[in-house]
């Protein structure tokens, strides 16, 4: 049983089992949720009897610092996590002006297969818990100091290949009982699974969806991304139209550009066409290239070309800052240098 994965009311019917009240259950979900304890030990307003036995029957997740690495030029700090069974996660902390921002996994590893990510070289070892997803959240708090205002599902795996768990951890977050993070700071990316992407939207959960397109037609996204050889662009876009449709939450779509692969002008003529009439925004982002993959990151001028062009069409566009790209920080990076390491001990 992983306690701090059940909601209110189940923790509830759960100490109930235990003959203890509601607000037992109550000051619990408190201490796990809004002042982060790490250990029972904490839990000051609980007897000591209690706490023996909650220990006994309900294991604590936590994570363990393995490293940390902070860069020089924007404060980015990005984590290792060790978890229970000794494998380890990463997650970021962004510094912005509007407020500090964390970047999770949600698998440990990937199955996804994009062929310019690190997450995915080892595949995937397994699914994340709940608990372990706000664990990064909070634990980032823990350790910096710092209150965290926005979310991005956005590091190793594919969250709605881990769909259940990925709920569960997007309504813990948001509960008010909890750290109470609004729906609206929470964006989830996905490589675009549509069933997944209408039953998200039918949540009722007016997160940011954000989908990474990285191409403007399927030839060139097969090329970078197995999952667009069982599902065409135009179902993916389908499902991405529901999700606006649902929640009205505008979409995001990331576009990471490799040099030759996707960012000439047609490329770019191509994706305004594909994207008319969508209320969206899309985030340019240069390929962060890994070492075990030829990608070379397209140049500044072809991006900003890039971006004219979209602009142009009256597209919505930015180009992702690069954040901390001095301490491995592309998706998986500092993971799979770790393993590397231990594997060569
Ligand atoms: N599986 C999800 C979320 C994790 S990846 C998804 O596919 O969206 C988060 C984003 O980083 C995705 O857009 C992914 O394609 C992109 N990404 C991964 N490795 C990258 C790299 N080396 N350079 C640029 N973008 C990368």
């Amino acid at each position: 049983m992983d306690i701090k994965s059940l909601y209110l009311d189940e923790l509830i019917d759960e100490m109930k089992k235990l003959n203890q009240p509601a607000f037992r259950a109550k000051q619990i979900y408190e201490w796990m949720h809004v002042k982060l304890a790490s250990s029972y030990d904490d839990m000051t307003n609980l007897s000591k009897d209690l706490r023996g036995n909650l220990k006994e029957s309900y294991p604590l997740t936590r994570l363990e610092l393995v490293d940390k690495l902070v860069s020089e030029h924007d404060k980015t700090t990005k984590y290792l996590f060790g978890l229970h069974d000794k494998r380890v996660i990463e997650s970021v902390l962004m510094k912005y002006r509007h407020g500090n921002s964390v970047c999770i996994s949600s698998q440990v590893g990937c199955m996804m297969g994009c062929t310019f990510c690190a997450s995915t070289i080892g595949g995937k070892e397994r699914d994340l818990t709940a608990s372990e997803m706000l664990d990064q959240i909070y634990k980032i708090q823990a350790l910096s100091g710092e209150r965290v205002s926005n979310v991005v599902v956005m590091g190793t795996g594919e969250p709605l290949d881990n769909y259940h768990n990925l709920i569960r951890f997007i309504r813990i977050l948001t509960d008010e009982k909890g750290l109470n993070i609004s729906a609206r700071n929470i964006t989830v990316s996905t490589c675009g699974i549509p069933d997944r992407i209408r039953d998200f939207a039918n949540e009722g959960l007016p997160v940011t969806l954000a989908l990474s397109l990285h191409a403007p037609n399927n030839e060139i996204r097969k090329k970078l991304m197995p999952v667009a050889r069982i599902y065409k662009l135009t179902e993916v876009l389908d499902a991405f139209a529901y999700y606006y449709e649902k929640t009205g939450r505008r979409l995001t779509f990331e576009y990471s550009m490799a040099e030759g692969i996707n960012d000439e002008e047609e490329h770019a003529r191509e994706l305004c066409h594909l994207l008319k009439g969508y209320n969206c925004h899309v985030n340019l982002i240069p390929i962060n290239p890994i070492k075990e993959r030829n990608y070379v990151k397209s140049d500044n001028k072809k991006i900003q070309n890039f971006k004219n062009i979209l602009e142009k069409n009256r597209i919505n566009v930015t180009i992702r800052r690069e954040m901390g790209s001095d301490i491995n920080a592309a998706c998986g990076q500092l993971r799979k240098s770790y393993l590397e390491l231990v594997d060569k001990r």
